[in-house]
């Protein structure tokens, strides 16, 4: 039989990158946090209409990316491809909405996209993203911006530019709507299919290609900026003199649209130099204020971010290593398995990472084991040491040995390993 493998797109977190991925996740909350932002967390299947209607049938995500399924009794489930909407849905029904506006809430986890898998690019994959809502003060995108600006500065993440723009709201967007459909329908012939297509169902979504065709034809293309109504004007007006106050550079790019359906006014992503044509972006993010309705709730502005773990992982600095166990507990007769047992337990409770060695192998192999574990150091336990209540400690970098009490093992073990941290191995 053919040995079953992990589906495609998906990825074991193996403990190394477990705890990376971890690191950074929980330092984005912890920054987040600073901010006032608490987290939560929502189900990882949803209603299909949630995304439907909240992410919009003519987008990538809702069209071909879902991974939609019918349980057992014929209800559309979807596993979520992003977060917005599920935050927006778990605030509106819940007693987060007699809160005093606004909201500040994170999270973290996996999502779900049927994408094509490729580097940096996964059919699940997780996110770390924050939404304020319930208010629709401009200072408020420059605020999660600047959540996420001080994660990835606190990671030492270099190479990034942050894109801001404006896409108008429902005043204004109708406008550069049309003005867009009439400077590409002059071009038809010229446009890739996959852009015609866009022209048709989407036309902002024409954008943000990195069709060939297209690319010519976008120099010339009608800006966002030159349509923006008076408050929308105004709005993205606040939003860069707060990221001047919060010092966050950024530039102003008017091709920025995102692929979902219910942005208005701010779009924002962070580049990193190394991440090239579509998948350059570590992150994104914009303002939303009409989802809330378009989901059937009460009206609730909101704007946040979602950041791709996997790719600031890739990025950033690693972190520390993995922790090692500090002490190997070897019984070296059969008599010694219930007081090595014993004395494990005893040493985990002063705090010692340890590993306990009570199976049959030769005491060779025991040793030669836990020189390969990096642990510090061997407490051995045979039937004179059960006798006499005490062990050998072995410190496996040096030979050093010593007969010890029990209660004493835990001091002596942080003495050596202090003394590892500063360098001092073996002569
Ligand atoms: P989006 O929700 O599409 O704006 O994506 C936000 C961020 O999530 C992106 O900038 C990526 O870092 C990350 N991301 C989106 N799709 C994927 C994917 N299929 N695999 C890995 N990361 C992804």
């Amino acid at each position: 039989m053919p040995a079953i493998s992990r589906p495609r797109g998906t990825d074991d977190l193996l403990p190394e990158r477990f705890r990376a991925m971890r690191r950074v996740s929980d330092l984005g909350i912890e920054v987040a946090q600073r901010f006032g932002y608490r987290q939560l967390d929502t189900p990882i299947f949803e209603a299909s209409e949630l995304f439907v209607r909240g992410v919009g049938d003519t987008t990538d995500v809702v069209r071909r990316e879902m991974y939609t399924f019918s349980d057992r009794s014929g209800r559309s489930l979807t596993l979520r491809p992003e977060a917005t909407a599920p935050v927006l849905r778990a605030f509106s029904e819940s007693q987060l909405r007699q809160l005093p506006p606004p909201l500040r809430l994170s999270y973290s986890g996996p999502m779900f996209r049927y994408d094509r898998p490729g580097k940096g690019r996964y059919r699940q994959f997780h996110q770390f993203g924050v939404e304020a809502i319930g208010e629709a003060d401009p200072e408020l995108d420059a605020e999660v911006i600047a959540v996420a600006w001080g994660w990835l500065q606190e990671l030492g993440l270099g190479g990034i530019s942050l894109q801001i723009n404006s896409i108008g709201d429902g005043e204004c967007r109708p406008a550069y709507r049309e003005a867009l459909l009439e400077h590409f329908s002059a071009h038809l012939a010229a446009l890739p299919e996959l852009d015609q297509e866009r022209l048709r169902r989407n036309p902002l979504r024409i954008l943000d290609s990195k069709e060939e065709g297209t690319e010519a034809l976008l120099a010339s293309a009608p800006r966002t900026e030159d349509f923006l109504c008076p408050p929308c004007r105004e709005a993205f007006q606040r939003v860069q003199a707060a990221l001047r106050a919060y010092a966050i550079p950024f530039e102003v790019n008017s091709r920025l649209v995102r692929g979902l359906d219910y942005y208005v006014r701010t779009t924002f992503e962070v580049w990193h130099e190394d991440l090239k044509g579509a998948q350059n972006a570590l992150f994104g993010g914009g303002r939303y204020d009409g989802l809330a309705e378009l989901l059937g709730y009460p009206p609730a502005p909101g704007v946040g971010f979602a950041a791709g773990l996997e790719r600031v992982v890739m990025l950033a600095p690693p972190g520390p290593g993995l922790e090692l166990p500090c002490l190997v507990v070897c019984s070296v007769q059969p008599v010694a398995v219930a007081a090595a047992i014993d004395a494990s337990q005893r040493l985990r409770r002063d705090g010692l990472t340890v590993i306990c060695d009570v199976g049959q192998r030769s005491l060779k192999g025991k040793m030669r084991w836990a020189e390969r574990s990096g642990a510090e150091a061997v407490a051995l336990l045979g039937e004179e040491e059960v006798l006499g209540r005490r062990v050998t400690l072995r410190r496996l970098s040096t030979g050093e040995q010593l007969g010890l009490r029990l209660d004493q093992v835990a001091d002596q073990v942080r003495v050596w390993q202090r003394a590892s941290d500063f360098g001092e191995g073996p002569d």
